[in-house]
């Protein structure tokens, strides 16, 4: 197994690095780089950049538009954008709901939907989570019933991610209310525009608002809006969570950050001296960047292995571990990040751009609080790490 890049790859970096830093709008770097959650606007503008030069659907097969990229060059590509930083491309499009149309969609679907992906004409959002459904996701009770030439959708969604600029949202909901859970449900394409369809928003911990509640009141939908086959919704949704947990271990920004609470730890004094020079900041630091060093190993093993034995098309169990580890290492890093900055980091949202500008410390020492709260949430999306144990313990330890 060789974890070493080769020179075409290394070549492939340096293409990817200069790309972004003659093309990311100076602006998004500066917001991005103050922990600041992009906005919708930086988000789709990024991507159309991505799109002219080919590059917004880096996993996609040639055929539909996509690089053809190997997995090394996703993860390059990938690693590069979140060292510059750069916005996340939106994943519920270009990862989730794209692969799923590609594979799964008819002729009509993939030449209706596949361009305005890639250009985020739509933007998408994924309507899977229910107030009594989210680890147990088959027990979900959104109804579709067929009625003439539309399927009419009744039901609630929540934790819909960016709901509020969503258009177009795709939904798991149950079809056949006879069959056995997972049995029973269709996978569905849903114009939110559409009448019926409320979006109220949640706030979150960290004084956000990224997440939202979706209710459906007799929806009436397009009997095309059905994907594939009806009642094999639950297949689709696997092949799709399956891709949602690739490239959850966010190493890049992990990294990234690391450098930030290094650079910050050497500056700044507590208690007379440098911060990493207390013993017991110092230890927290280090064991967290064995356990990145480690989680980087770990993702170039998958993607080597994946390398020698071709792209299968079905989630490799190990994508559990890296969302495990991933997870906690960035929870820990905003932790650090956090104890440095210290006082400073004291939220003060309320206040005038100008005052908070007056602020003490970091310029981003406003945005670390925020950050650090926000990120409880990446150890329970993406399918919650209890629940990637138990795939562990299944699929990679056979117990
Ligand atoms: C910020 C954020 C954004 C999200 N965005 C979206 C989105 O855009 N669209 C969408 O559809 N969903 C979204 N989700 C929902 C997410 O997928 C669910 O929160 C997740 O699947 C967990 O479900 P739950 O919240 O209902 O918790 P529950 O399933 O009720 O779990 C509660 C606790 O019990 C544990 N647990 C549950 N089952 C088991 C088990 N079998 N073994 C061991 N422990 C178990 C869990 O690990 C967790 O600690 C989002 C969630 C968050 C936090």
């Amino acid at each position: 197994m060789d974890l070493n890049f080769t020179a075409e790859e290394e070549a492939f970096r340096r293409e990817v690095r200069a790309f972004i830093r003659e093309n990311l709008p100076e602006a998004t770097r500066r917001h991005m780089e103050q922990f600041r959650v992009a906005t919708r606007d930086m988000i789709v503008e990024w991507a159309r950049i991505l799109h002219k030069k080919g590059w917004s659907t880096p996993r996609w097969p040639v055929e539909y538009g996509g690089p053809g990229w190997t997995a090394v060059q996703q993860y390059i590509f990938i690693e590069e954008c979140q060292a510059a930083p750069s916005p996340d491309l939106l994943s519920f499009g270009v990862n989730m709901v794209g692969p799923v149309i590609y594979t799964f969609g008819s002729e009509e679907q993939k030449k209706k939907y596949l361009p305005r992906i890639a250009n985020m004409d739509d933007w998408w959002s994924q309507g899977f989570s229910e107030p009594s459904a989210g680890s147990d996701l088959a027990s979900l009770k959104t109804r579709a019933v067929r009625d003439g030439d539309e399927w009419v959708i009744n039901g609630q969604k929540t934790w819909t991610t960016y709901g509020q600029y969503g258009n177009m949202i795709f939904v798991l909901a149950r079809t056949n209310p006879e069959a056995k859970k997972q049995a029973g449900i269709s996978f569905f394409l849903v114009d939110m525009t559409l009448p019926g369809v409320t979006v109220r928003p949640i706030q979150t911990i960290d004084g956000g608002v990224e997440v939202n509640e979706v209710f459906f009141d007799d929806v009436r939908i397009p009997l095309d809006g059905l994907v594939g086959e009806e009642n094999k919704g639950w297949d689709y949704a696997k092949f799709l969570l399956g891709n949602e947990r690739v490239g959850i271990a966010r190493i890049g920004i992990s990294k990234g950050r690391m450098r930030l609470v290094k650079e910050l730890a050497e500056k700044t004094l507590r208690d007379g001296k440098p911060v990493m020079e207390h013993p017991r900041f110092r230890d927290r630091f280090i064991q967290t960047e064995i356990e990145l060093k480690a989680l980087e190993m770990t993702a170039l093993r998958v993607l080597s292995a994946e390398a020698s034995r071709g792209n299968t098309g079905k989630p490799d169990p190990a994508s559990s571990v890296l969302k495990i580890r991933g997870s906690e290492t960035q929870q820990k890093s905003t932790e650090l990040l956090l104890d440095v900055i210290g006082e400073d980091s004291w939220p003060f949202p309320h206040l005038e751009v100008e005052l908070r500008q007056q602020t003490p410390g970091p310029e981003f020492a406003d945005t670390a609080a925020a950050l650090y709260f926000n990120m409880r949430k990446v150890s329970i999306y993406g399918g919650a790490n209890e629940v990637q144990k138990n795939i562990i313990a299944k699929m990679i330890l056979g117990l």
